[in-house]
């Protein structure tokens, strides 16, 4: 089957999914509970049921509805309207928790044509089918119920779900130039599950990635930033530079594609921010600044197209390399991903002062002078992120802490400002300190 298309729903019965009542989260069970006693239908939709099948913890639980937004709004007094084009209700649990309630509709909001479209006229709302292919890959496009605990199936998805398959749900080509985003979407999804990409989904891919360009890059800096940070980082990797998708969005690389020396660094440098976001995640820390990550992503470009670690760059031809890498930051990977000013800086003062660190580096420590610089700690963690890459070695967690081994006990920059409340129970990390040390607040 080349494409989806709308076609009789299978129902899985639940003698032939593993999907329990148990597994789903209690107040995603309340809502569609509460749902179908006020005579509405309701479902699980999306990525929850793709991976509660899975066996994987859903980030978050959808649920679709027939009811309108308003009628939604009555049966939960704890919920509020949001969205322009579409509304969605979310409601509100403890602890901040919320579930998004949405209205069954027949189009997404991104196959919409043109700005008449921002408020939702009644006739977008849609059936179960109309709603399964509005969504972007057939994964994605299962509904749970919860009376006969069945999984109904518009687009082939649970088939594909069990043969381990991204599939673009209608016309890939069609469906990518509506929102060219669902490339960056199918990658993502393939490389967490480490499944395969339907081959016309993949050619239409190859053919328009660089669509991407068309879309606001504040929306593609969040994408990337979650693909970056997801664990399955050097997976995405392979498949977004086959695709053309990481020249869209790294278009620094695109030059140098004719030079392949950048490609076997990068994979080193994805798999050690795997390594470092999986044992973030898993010791319960927080996750390096984006800059960091950035910095290290841009380190081999830097290396090939400017030279960052010739050793007679010192002095004034310091201060050029720094105007370099801005310059380049700024007509490329800045505008692409909509990046801040102070993250443009950040990468440039990382990427300048990089080889300054290494070149100093003692037998176990760093000279004092050095140990003193303003950019110092937030530099050490990016010359120890290109000594696990480099060296394809784990470098221990506890290197990554302030105060660890080579790290001055009390980071410069915060000298002055007041000492940060300690949480109990873990120790002090790097980005722990208020606005972090690195005068950055997630
Ligand atoms: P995650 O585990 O990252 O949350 P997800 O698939 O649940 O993955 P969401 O961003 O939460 O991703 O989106 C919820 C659902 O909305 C998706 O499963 C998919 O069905 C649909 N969806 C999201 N983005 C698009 C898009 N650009 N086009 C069509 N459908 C989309
Ligand atoms: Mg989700």
């Amino acid at each position: 089957m080349s494409s989806t298309s709308p076609h009789e729903p299978v129902v899985i019965t639940r003698e032939q999914h593993r999907i329990s009542l148990d597994s789903i989260d209690r107040d995603a069970l309340y809502v569609l509970k509460k749902l179908n006693s006020a005579g509405f239908s309701s479902y699980l939709v999306g990525g929850g049921v793709r991976d509660l099948f899975l066996g994987k913890t859903p980030k978050d639980f959808d649920i679709g509805t027939d009811a309108r937004p308003g009628q939604i709004r009555r049966i939960f007094s704890n919920s509020r309207t949001i969205g322009r084009r579409f509304r969605l209700v979310q409601v509100f649990f403890k602890y901040g928790k919320i579930v998004e309630v949405s209205t069954l509709r027949s189009l997404s909001e991104h196959d919409l044509d043109g700005p008449e479209a921002v408020l939702a006229p009644n006739n977008t709302y849609g059936t179960v089918s109309e709603d399964a292919q509005r969504r972007d890959i057939s994964i994605n496009a299962l509904f749970y119920e919860i009376n006969e605990q069945t999984i109904i199936d518009h687009v082939g998805g649970f088939a594909d779900l069990q043969d381990g398959i991204i599939r673009i749900i209608g016309t890939p080509k069609k469906r990518i130039n509506r929102d060219p985003v669902r490339m960056m979407r199918v990658i993502r999804h393939a490389a967490r599950n480490q499944f395969k990409i339907e081959e016309n989904s993949w050619q239409a891919m190859c053919d328009n990635s660089h669509k991407l360009a068309l879309c606001p890059p504040s929306r593609l800096r969040d994408e990337t930033l979650k693909d970056i940070y997801c664990g399955s980082a050097a997976a995405w990797f392979e498949l977004a530079v086959d695709s053309g998708v990481f020249f869209a969005l790294f278009g620094i690389y695109r030059d140098g594609a004719a030079d392949a020396s950048w490609r076997p660094r990068l994979t080193a440098i994805f798999r050690t921010i795997d390594r470092l976001n999986n044992s973030a995640v898993a010791a319960g820390l927080h996750r390096q600044p984006d800059f960091l990550l950035l910095s290290f992503i841009l380190l081999p470009w830097a290396d090939a197209a400017l030279q960052i670690f010739d050793p007679s760059l010192k002095g004034g031809r310091l201060f050029h390399l720094a105007t370099a890498i801005r310059e380049a930051i700024d007509q490329s990977v800045g505008p692409a991903l909509g990046l801040t000013r102070s993250c443009r800086q950040e990468i440039t003062a990382l990427l300048t002062h990089l080889p300054t660190l290494i070149s100093q580096r003692q037998k176990d420590s760093w000279p004092k002078w050095l140990r003193r610089k303003s950019y110092f700690n937030k530099c050490r963690l990016l010359y120890l992120c290109h000594l696990e890459a480099t060296q394809g070695q784990t470098v221990p967690d506890q290197m990554f802490l302030v105060g660890g081994p080579g790290a001055p006990s009390q980071p410069t920059e915060s000298r002055t400002a007041q000492k940060p409340p300690r949480r109990k129970g873990r120790p002090a990390l790097v980005d722990d300190h208020p606005g972090g040390i690195f005068g950055f607040k997630r």
